[in-house]
């Protein structure tokens, strides 16, 4: 088969003005950047208030291992397969950052026959956002360390809770002292970096329905505490409206095409552990007006993107989801089941049975949000006959609908079996129901979830975080929604456990407020928010030709 880029590179793209000619976005509501990108303007929502929206499919996945599972090729497959079946289908997604481009191979535009063109630019500065919420993050940074020389608002040097950000993985950042030099140069304290994905600022991005909305939320954001221990906010820096300047172009969709032509939106690219997982709201929410079925990504596992989309993300939103696709391989099975990650290619149905938990786990907690499940098995060329007839028989014996999907090799037409399977589940007017509530005290919320989802017997606090629990409480941050930063690599708060763990003791090791988003995150576990490069980056297998055409990319 062909490189992801060969494929990219030899599709015909069509001009995104008819992409958005056919999806009726009047010509005032879009500016183009060059042939194949446009970014619609929010503003376009407004107009289309008098339509119902379209079902909501939320892609998630099992647990992620080394192996990759598929979600983003999953998302635009299907969609592209409901497109092909007569219905109408928009796929949003989250847009890729520098940092893991130059740093492993493997971008975020999906891959094989199910990709979002033009790939080379959604993965390398696409339409900006990324460098906008970059410059927003660092504007807040430099107000307050101006404030700490200049003696204003009373900064605690020694709690600036707000850290510096860059699109680029760099080990060396992330613990930095800042201000050396003498009086000229302010005063020096401790400081961080985080890659800009991590930033508060790109949560929030995601989450402001408008231009006010961004306003209001950049303006909550907490950034340091005063000498008295008070909370200092955005506000209190009088730059919410510099802020929501820099980011005005950000929050407005970017449109794109699927390799079949297919509408797509990629548009923010938050965390799925210290922040919510999902594309920016405004995508979602003028996709859902201009298409009958909406596919959206959610980050990491069930236990991480979805919970969050799920609990935090459609009750703010008012979003009614249809149903979920859940996506499984079996060389991710076989590796949750003891094999190596060298000998994944290799038939062998014993590490797959066992295995197989990871994949009853993220059913079992899917279905307790009231929603169809649909498992995916992403095909790869090495899943035996046998390997496939043993997963599509345990998914059965549950009770859940199952299908093989092979757009990475074939397109929609190897998906149309998974969106007949979504269409008709959508047909069942489910209502979402979530873990917790909003209105539960912030240890009800926890519990919930560490029970429901987590599967751990009890929850720990260390005293950090009991420390923690009390400044919220003083100030009235309690009342947040939860979003639990834990590890990726088990639904528990141990990487080291893979499969399905259950009663064992949950801990929260801390909490830190994004108040500006309009949560509380529970850290259980050490969260990396600047990632490091490897031995060997992909950045020196990337290369362009004195025609411009890029190597390496994927
Ligand atoms: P996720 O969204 O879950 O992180 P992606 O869809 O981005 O996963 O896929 C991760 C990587 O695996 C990509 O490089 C993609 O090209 C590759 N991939 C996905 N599905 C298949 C498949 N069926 N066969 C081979 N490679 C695949
Ligand atoms: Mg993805």
């Amino acid at each position: 088969m062909l490189t992801d880029i060969e494929i990219a590179r030899s599709a015909k793209m069509r001009k995104i003005v008819s992409i958005a000619n056919e999806l009726d976005i009047p010509e005032e509501y879009y500016n183009l950047h060059g042939k194949y990108i446009a970014k619609v303007s929010h503003q376009y929502l407004n107009e289309l208030d008098f339509k119902k929206d379209g079902k909501l499919i939320m892609v998630t996945a099992i647990t992620p291992t080394p192996a990759g599972e598929g979600k983003t090729t999953t998302s635009i497959g299907l969609s592209m397969a409901i497109n092909k079946l007569q219905k109408n289908s928009i796929v949003t997604l989250r847009e890729p950052s520098l940092g893991p481009v130059m740093g492993i191979k493997g971008g975020a535009a999906g891959g094989g026959y199910a990709q979002v063109l033009p790939m080379e630019d959604i993965n390398l500065h696409f339409t900006g956002d990324i460098h906008a919420v970059t410059t927003a993050h660092n504007l807040i940074s430099a107000i307050v360390d101006t404030y700490i020389k200049y003696d204003k608002l009373n900064i605690d040097s020694t709690r600036v809770l707000w850290p510096r950000a860059m699109d680029m993985n760099d080990r060396s950042l992330r613990d930095i002292v800042v201000g050396l030099g003498g009086k000229n140069n302010g005063y020096p304290r401790e400081d961080s970096f985080v890659i800009t994905t991590a930033s508060e600022i790109m949560a929030i991005l995601c989450l402001s329905k408008d231009l006010e909305d961004l306003k209001e939320r950049l303006s909550r954001i907490v950034v340091a505490r005063n000498k008295e221990g008070d909370p200092i906010t955005v506000k209190d820096l009088e730059i919410s409206g510099a802020l929501a300047v820099l980011l005005k172009d950000a929050i407005n969709p970017n449109l794109v095409q699927t390799i079949e032509n297919t509408p797509a939106f990629v548009h923010g690219g938050p965390f799925a552990n210290i922040a919510h997982g999902t594309n920016a709201i405004t995508s979602t929410k003028l996709a859902l007006k201009l298409s009958d079925y909406v596919v959206t990504e959610s980050g990491f596992g069930s236990d991480l993107g979805a919970e969050k989309f799920y609990d935090f993300v459609c009750p703010t939103f008012g979003l009614h989801p249809s149903a979920t696709v859940l996506v499984a391989t079996i060389r991710a099975l076989k590796y949750h089941g003891g094999q190596s990650k060298s000998a994944l290619s290799i038939p062998d149905l014993d590490s797959l049975k066992k295995g197989l938990p990871n994949l009853q786990v993220h059913i079992e907690n899917l279905k307790k949000f009231n929603l169809p499940v649909i498992v995916a098995i992403n095909k790869f060329e090495t899943d035996s006959q046998e390997e496939i007839k043993l997963v599509l028989d345990f998914v059965k014996d549950l009770g859940v609908e199952c299908s093989v999907n092979e757009s990475y090799e074939k397109g929609s037409e190897g998906a149309v079996d998974l969106a007949e399977k979504v269409i008709k589940s959508c047909e069942k007017d489910s209502e979402l129901k979530t873990i917790y509530n909003f209105e539960d005290e912030l240890e009800i919320k926890i519990d919930k979830l560490v029970k429901n989802i987590y599967r751990a017997g009890r929850v720990e606090y260390t005293s950090e975080a009991i420390q923690s629990m009390k400044f919220l409480k003083k100030y009235g941050y309690d009342k947040l929604p939860i979003i639990m930063a834990k590890t990726q690599y088990s639904i528990s708060d141990d990487p080291h456990k893979l499969g399905f763990p259950k009663d064992y003791t949950f801990t929260i090791r801390d909490f830190e407020l994004s108040a500006g988003a309009g949560f509380i995150v529970g850290l259980a576990g050490d969260m990396l928010r600047m990632p490091g490069l490897s031995k060997v980056p992909n950045a020196v297998n990337i290369d362009i030709d004195k025609n411009g055409n890029i190597i390496g990319l994927y």
